[in-house]
């Protein structure tokens, strides 16, 4: 079976090539643009690995990540940030949002399909969940 990857991609061009790439490559692709068309999707399509745009308008992609992040239906599919814009400390920031990979724009695209191959191959280890007021439990409690 194809995997299925989300695009959310505020740029019509961008989105257009990401697009045919990946289905070039044999990859079922939902592409969105704008966080809230790609929540949607992520809920609806289920897929296997999400490229988000960072820079988008409204809801941009840090506070959709964590959005995806939070959800028990997408937690645990892996989320590749991009950036036009290579701030220092947006690595940092991808990685508080939940996200499991970053890429810099412009993203050479043989680069963009080892990076999903690889998260596909070998998906993220779920994260620990947050840490709750619950007394901690002994091993065989
Ligand atoms: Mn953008």
């Amino acid at each position: 079976m194809k995997a299925r990857v989300l695009v959310v991609e505020d740029n019509d061009l961008n989105l257009e090539l990401v697009t045919d790439v990946l289905r070039n490559a044999g990859y079922d692709v939902d592409p969105a643009r704008t966080a809230e068309e790609g929540l949607r999707l992520a809920q609806e399509q289920a897929p296997d690995l999400v490229l988000m745009d960072i820079g988008l308008p409204g809801m941009d992609g840090l506070a959709a990540t964590r959005e995806l992040k939070r959800s028990d239906r997408t937690s645990r599919v892996p989320v590749i940030l991009l950036t036009a814009h290579a701030m220092k400390g947006d690595r940092d920031l991808a990685r508080e949002a939940g996200g499991d990979g970053y890429l810099t724009k412009p993203v050479e695209l043989r680069t963009l399909l080892r990076e999903i191959a690889a998260f596909l191959a070998n998906p993220p280890a779920p994260r620990v969940e947050p840490v709750s007021n619950e007394p901690l439990c002994k091993p065989h409690c």
